[in-house]
């Protein structure tokens, strides 16, 4: 038996809660994980909540990320005792996920846990730091360098925006962070910012095309604040989406695209090919200060996870929420 937090949906509704799961139960695959840690991302507050359409069977445990060590395997690349990550893949969706003391997964969707990281800081990372990470290389690969001028981040407070900062900074580019709570400026300059902007500048219908100023974005938000972001990005500039905080809708113009040959960049975490995450993986042990994440990590037991899943979806939570799932 091991602990889990397992999601239900039948005629009682919708509910999550701590179980004690019997291994027969784990799902096919051919590397079982003894999980150490797991993390809260926006999607699996999503699936604990049931506020969004995450989970594709049940019942279904969560989480999107997780960090263990291989305890049984019949992959030719993994070995018992190795060191292994797991992000996304549809894990903590259609198949059971990292927010349990056990998973058993497809080895191909496990890269080694990087040795400049400890199994927590793998996790405070996570899918969001990860992510951050695919937007900073998108930005890179479509040719924004520091000189170009200012990078801006929004969401710059929650998980994906501060490993974004933080990267960006240590990278040598001027961040200016957006953000809803100006309780937490202190928090995003501290991780590298220059400035932090208030967020209702950006989440009002604007104009098509707006004074430039950005040569490159990373967005978390999605909807008036995306189209708003394009709006003000300077010619050739690149917008990076990731996310949807603030709706799945992009009500834009492509004055930013025809006139401004603005680049707007889709980033994907799920299922980014294995190559491209290793190199994710390698450019966060080299850019990311390790020290800076101990500001941006919570770390909670799994328990915690059921409520802190409401607190992250309503933008209360500041930066990356680790979960020792032993705790
Ligand atoms: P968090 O909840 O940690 O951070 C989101 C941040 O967005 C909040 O902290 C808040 O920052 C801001 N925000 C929240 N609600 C709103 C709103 N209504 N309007 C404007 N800003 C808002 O989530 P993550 O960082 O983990 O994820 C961010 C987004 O990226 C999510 O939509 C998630 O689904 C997506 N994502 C996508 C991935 C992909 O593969 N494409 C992978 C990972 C995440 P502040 O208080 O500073 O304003």
């Amino acid at each position: 038996m091991f602990k889990g937090i397992l999601i239900e949906k039948d005629d009682a509704g919708y509910r999550a809660a701590l179980h004690d799961i019997d291994e027969s139960q784990l799902p096919d695959g051919d590397v079982t994980v003894r999980v150490s840690h797991s993390t809260l991302n926006y999607k699996d507050g999503l699936a604990i909540t049931g506020k969004g359409p995450v989970v594709r069977k049940f019942p279904m445990v969560p989480g999107v990320d997780l960090v263990g060590t291989v305890e049984a395997t019949s992959h030719a690349e993994y070995k018992v005792g190795d060191a292994v990550v797991l992000n996304g893949w549809g894990v903590g969706e259609g198949h059971w996920g990292g927010l349990a003391q056990k998973a058993r997964l497809k080895g191909e969707w496990l890269v080694p846990l990087p040795k400049q990281f400890t199994p927590q800081q793998a996790m405070a990372i996570g899918t969001a730091g990860y992510t951050a990470m695919l937007c900073v290389l998108a930005l890179e690969r479509n040719g924004v360098t520091p000189d170009k001028g200012e990078i801006l981040v929004t969401g710059a407070a929650g998980g994906v925006g501060s490993v974004a900062v933080a990267v960006l900074s240590k990278l040598g580019y001027t961040v200016v962070g957006v953000s809803g709570r100006p309780e937490e400026s202190d928090y995003v300059k501290r991780l590298g910012a220059t400035e932090v902007l208030e967020r209702s500048l950006f989440s009002s219908p604007g104009k098509p095309l707006a004074r430039e100023r950005w040569a490159g974005a990373v967005d978390v938000v999605g909807s008036h604040t995306l189209a708003n972001v394009c709006a003000t990005t300077k010619y050739r500039g690149v917008v990076t989406a990731c996310g949807l905080a603030g709706g799945m809708d992009f009500p834009s113009t492509v004055a930013p695209f025809i006139l401004r040959a603005v680049t707007l960049a889709g980033v994907d975490s799920v299922m980014c090919p294995r190559p491209d995450r290793l190199v994710a993986w390698q450019r966060l042990g080299l850019d990311l200060d390790v020290a800076k994440l101990d500001l941006i990590t919570n770390e909670i037991g799994l328990a915690e996870a059921i409520p802190m899943a409401s607190q992250l979806l309503d933008g209360k939570v500041r930066g990356r929420v680790v979960v020792d799932v032993n705790r």
